[in-house]
Formats: structure tokens, C-alpha cells, sequence
């Protein structure tokens, strides 16, 4: 069976929906449709079947066939590939740029910015990088019991890889990480958001005219079920992007069979602004790092913290900022803020609003849906005197709400950011750089932006992952081949006719010549040592065993 299928003429209502593992061991998967649909205008873009078990089965076995293939392709020709997927992609930007507004409604220039260019780049990284990260490399070591050995690292690949990626950014997520999979030598499986399909297929399609075969590199489209299946199958690693809820599910069930995963997954970043900020460029930056893909990113800025001597003044200039935003349909040229996906994450946005309205925040700006625009549109919203009782300031929102809150000093502040269960990535603002980077040093985040927010992201060579609920792992750089191959250490020694001292054979006098063997080698004393020497005289000897 095709593993999906355009459905003409279907009136099919979207439903995102999360499966649990229980679901997943199911071997009835009924027939699921699935919709991509046009988050700003409704319309359906096309409808899928999604893929059941027995797809993802026959999926992941035709990866493992492909595999062995693919990998002794060596990594140069697979960097050639990769130069030709970079190429193509270039050449089809605009393409590709209009399918990921049209699928996930952001706007043109993040598209292209967020997007394509993360991947051009990435693709970059690897055709500068792969071949050096990836060879042999030789392990000298110091243990002089061992010095006729000589030890090497290699890496190798996992085999197949699954891929489980999210809809707020179906082209990034799923390119840089299964770019980074792919040059290492693995085959990989790739399950997208059930949002965004599309985006997914572009990728695929890319891949394939650059060379990459059919088997190497697959997409099954489908919903969650898809996805609990694929974390089911006989892949040799996951990659899961997605919400913690997912991650949690996803952990249990790769613990069950120690199935090797990395786990990017959600965020509640703070945005630290000290009193000798400049104010302009801070809350230019809080606006942005709040709203930037309709505030749907892992990274956004999701709580602010501002000392309180400019706390009013930047309020201030972040409602008037706010107010000359465009919202509107990405497709147009002069929007800045695109819609929601859908009704579930506006219904969030809503319910963490009103939970903040209702427990005494000010709404500053925004503060409710834009029908005028069409369904899933929601104002961007600012919001003074959040406290940490607020639902607004303790679970992601991931929606156009940039909370506001006062603090004291720094180490208020630095409290205040480490209150979350969540720790993907944090800023701090200010014209001290030492300053900012006492503060950034006791944050607890994977990563920690000095005067700038979220562009990490694109910036190939640094690794990308949390630390406490915002996941295990990392992908991005050298950071992210790592997580790609199986470290094998080679170990060969140059003696094949030598028997090994610590072999059988003991008796007194080799325990007491081991023990002068050790003074030889670890005492602090000089004399002790010579005295070690010397009693350790004879240690290497033919065993008699
Ligand atoms: P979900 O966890 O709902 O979904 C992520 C992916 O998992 C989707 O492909 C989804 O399929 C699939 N899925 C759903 N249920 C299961 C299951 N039981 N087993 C296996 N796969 C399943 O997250 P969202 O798509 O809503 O993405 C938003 C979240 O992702 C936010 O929390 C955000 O912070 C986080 N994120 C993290 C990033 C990071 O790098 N740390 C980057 C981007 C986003 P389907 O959509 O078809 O239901």
C-alpha cells in the first residue's frame, strides 16, 4: 500500500490528536485520515491516509536494507549529496518558502529566514564539517601497563534513524536533523507533524532529486498513532521534537527496550532585561522574541523579567511596538504576525490570558481572538504585574502573550528564571557583558543568549536541547553528528606474541612486584616511587598460565 494518497473532494474535519502508547501496541490501527490544512484561511490543502503499523514496519525494513548501502557510499560522496540537496534548495526557496506559509501560516520572511536559510546553513556545517567529525580518530592514552596498545574511536552509524518532528517548524526540525543523520551513514524514517505534511514532503522531495534513494530517506505521514508506532518499531534511535507531555510517553516506552532517543522538547524561556539595558533594543527584542512565528516557537520568549527602576518605561515601549505590528495572512508581504495553527493552541492562549486577567494581570495590549482575519488569529497580547502564580508564567503558552514582571536585583532575577520545570534556553540584557554573563552562568538552560534571543538556533555550529523537563540531548553541530553514531573503540595491540602481565599466573612474588609497580607510577614522593621501581622489578615476565 502507498504509504499516503491525495483524497479529492473530502470534508473531512482536522483533528490533532495525542495517542497513547497503549494505542501504539494496538496491531488495529483503523483507517485514519489526516488533513493538512491552511491555518489562516481553513481551506484543506490536501488529505492523506495515515500510515498504520504495518507501513511504518515495511518503512523501517526498507531503511534497513538501504542502509549498509548508503553507508559505504563513504562520507565524502554522502557530503557531495548533501552539496547537491543545498544547491537544489536554493534554487526552489521560493517554492519551498510559499508551501511552509501556506501549511503553517507564518510569515514570508520567517519562512525564508527560520527555514530555509537554518537549513542552508546546517547543510553548510555539515559539507565544511562532516568529513572531520566523522573519521578515525586515534586515542593516545597514558596507562603504561597498556602502552603496547594503540586505541582508536570510530563512528559508526545507528542504522535507521526515526524522526519525529512538530508542526511549528515542519522544515528546520526535520531537515537539520535528518540532514545531520543521513551524512553519518544512517537510513532514516521520518514521521512529520500530522499539521504539516507538506512541509515534510518538500523535504523528501529535495532529498531525493539530490541523489539520496528512495529507501534512505522516508517520509509516513500520520497522526500521533503513526508516531507511537514508529517509537515501536525495530528503529535503532529516536529523534523526538515535540511537546514534554510526548517526550514523557515516548521516554517510558524506549526504556522498555533501552531504545537509545534524543528528546528536544518544549520551552518557557525567560528574558532577563537589567537596569542598564538599552531600553530600545531590549523591548524590540522581547516583541519580537514574544511574537516571531505567532509565538509557536520553543525558544520564544515566554516570561519577561525587568528591573524595576525602567520596568514602566519598557512596558511602555513594548505596548507601542506591539500596536504597530501587522497581523495577517503570511502569504502577505507586509505581515508580521501570521495566525495560530489551530483552535487547540488558541484555546490555550485564551485560557492562559484569562487565568492571568482573572489573578490581577494589566492587558496592556491585545488580550483576544482577531475574527476579523479568520479563525485562527489571536492579537498580540502584553501583559504587566504577572506573578509566578499565574498559569501564564509557569506552563508553555506557545502563543503571541509577552508577560511582564518587575524584579529587584540580580539575584531576584536569576531565582525567578530557575523557577520553571522547563530549561530549553534564557537571555539576559545588558550593556555590562561581564555582567551578563555572571548571571547567564547561573541559569539553568541549555543555552543562554547575552543581548540576544532565539537566533541561536540558526546558528549551525552550537548544540540545541534543554536541560530539566525541556529534554535530553542535544542536535545542531558536532553535537548533533555525535548523537547519530555509535562510539567503537578500537583497541590493537602491537604484541600478538606477548602474554599480558595481569593475566593468570599470580602467587606472592607478582602481587608484591604489582604493588611496587603501583608506588612506581602513583606516589607523590620521588624517593617512594624509585623505591616502587625497583621492587616492581620483573613484573613483566611470561605468565605461566
Ligand atoms: P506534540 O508532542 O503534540 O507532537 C510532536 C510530534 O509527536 C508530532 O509529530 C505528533 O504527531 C507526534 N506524536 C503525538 N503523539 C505521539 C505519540 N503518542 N507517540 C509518538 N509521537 C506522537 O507537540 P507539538 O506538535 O504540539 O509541538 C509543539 C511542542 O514542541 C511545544 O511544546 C514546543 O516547545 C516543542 N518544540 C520543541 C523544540 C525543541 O527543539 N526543543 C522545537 C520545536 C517545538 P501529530 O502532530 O500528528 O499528532
Amino acid at each position: 500500500m502507498s504509504l499516503w494518497f491525495e483524497v479529492a473532494n473530502c470534508d473531512l474535519k482536522h483533528k490533532s490528536t495525542n495517542y497513547n502508547s497503549s494505542v501504539a501496541v494496538n496491531l488495529q490501527i483503523p483507517l485514519r485520515k489526516i488533513s493538512s490544512i491552511n491555518p489562516a484561511t481553513g481551506a484543506i490543502l490536501r488529505e492523506f491516509e495515515s500510515a498504520n503499523e504495518e507501513d511504518i514496519r515495511s518503512a523501517v525494513m526498507r531503511a534497513r536494507a538501504a542502509q549498509p548501502a548508503w553507508n559505504d557510499l563513504g562520507v565524502q560522496k554522502r557530503v557531495g549529496i548533501l552539496r547537491q540537496f543545498q544547491q537544489s534548495l536554493l534554487e526552489r526557496k521560493a517554492e519551498v518558502a510559499d508551501v511552509i506559509v501556506q501549511e503553517a501560516g507564518k510569515p514570508r520572511a520567517e519562512a525564508l529566514t527560520t527555514e530555509v536559510l537554518v537549513v542552508l546553513d546546517t547543510a553548510r556545517f555539515l559539507i565544511e564539517n562532516g568529513y572531520r567529525l566523522l573519521r578515525d580518530e586515534s586515542l593516545p592514552h597514558g596507562n603504561l601497563v597498556a602502552k603496547l596498545k594503540t586505541g582508536r574511536l570510530l563512528r559508526e552509524p545507528y542504522g535507521v534513524i526515526g524522526i519525529i518532528s512538530p508542526w511549528n517548524y515542519p522544515f528546520s526540525i526535520p531537515a537539520t536533523e535528518s540532514l545531520a543523520a543521513l551524512v553519518a551513514g544512517n537510513t532514516v524514517v521520518l514521521k512529520p507533524s500530522e499539521l504539516t505534511s507538506l512541509c515534510a514532503l518538500e523535504l523528501q522531495s529535495l532529498l531525493h532529486g539530490a541523489g539520496v534513494p528512495k529507501d534512505t530517506f522516508q517520509v509516513v505521514v500520520g497522526d500521533g498513532a503513526t508516531g507511537a508506532a514508529l517509537t515501536q518499531s525495530a528503529i535503532d534511535k529516536l529523534v523526538f521534537t515535540g511537546s514534554v507531555a510526548t517526550g514523557k510517553r515516548i521516554a517510558a516506552i524506549a526504556a522498555e527496550r533501552l531504545l537509545p532517543v534524543v528528546l528536544e522538547l518544549g520551552g518557557k524561556d525567560p528574558m532577563i532585561v537589567l537596569d542598564d539595558a538599552d531600553i530600545d533594543v531590549a523591548s524590540s527584542a522581547a516583541v519580537w522574541g514574544a511574537f516571531v512565528n505567532a509565538g509557536q516557537a520553543c525558544l520564544s520568549v515566554e516570561r519577561c523579567y525587568v528591573q524595576s527602576r525602567m520596568y514602566e518605561e519598557f512596558l511602555f515601549a513594548c505596548v507601542a511596538k506591539t500596536k504597530k505590528l501587522n497581523v495577517g495572512h503570511g502569504a502577505d508581504r507586509e505581515t508580521d504576525i501570521g495566525p495560530l495553527i489551530n483552535e487547540r493552541q488558541l484555546r490555550i492562549v485564551e485560557s492562559h490570558v484569562e487565568d492571568a486577567r482573572n489573578r490581577g494581570a494589566r492587558i496592556l495590549a491585545g488580550g483576544a481572538r482577531y475574527p476579523e482575519l479568520g479563525r485562527n488569529f489571536y492579537c498580540p497580547t502584553v501583559l504587566a504585574d504577572v506573578t509566578h502564580e499565574m498559569r501564564i508564567m509557569r506552563e508553555e503558552t506557545f502563543g503571541p502573550v509577552l508577560p511582564v514582571m518587575a524584579f529587584e536585583n540580580d539575584d531576584e532575577a536569576v531565582r525567578l528564571a530557575n523557577d520553571s520545570e522547563y530549561g530549553l534556553a534564557a537571555s539576559v540584557w545588558t550593556r555590562d557583558s561581564a555582567r551578563g554573563e555572571k548571571i547567564a552562568r547561573r541559569i539553568q538552560a541549555g543555552t543562554v543568549m547575552v543581548n540576544d534571543a532565539i537566533s541561536c538556533f540558526g546558528i549551525s555550529e552550537a548544540p540545541h536541547g534543554g536541560v530539566k523537563a525541556s529534554g535530553i540531548g542535544r542536535a545542531h553541530g558536532r553535537f548533533g553528528i555525535d548523537e547519530m553514531v555509535r562510539l567503537k573503540y578500537l583497541d590493537i595491540d602491537r604484541m600478538p606474541g606477548m602474554k599480558k602481565v595481569w593475566w593468570y599466573g599470580y602467587g606472592e612474588k607478582f602481587a608484591q612486584q604489582m604493588e611496587g609497580f603501583l608506588d612506581s607510577q602513583f606516589a607523590r614522593r620521588f624517593s617512594d616511587r624509585i623505591a616502587g621501581l625497583i621492587r616492581s622489578a620483573g613484573v613483566i615476565r611470561h605468565k605461566k598460565i
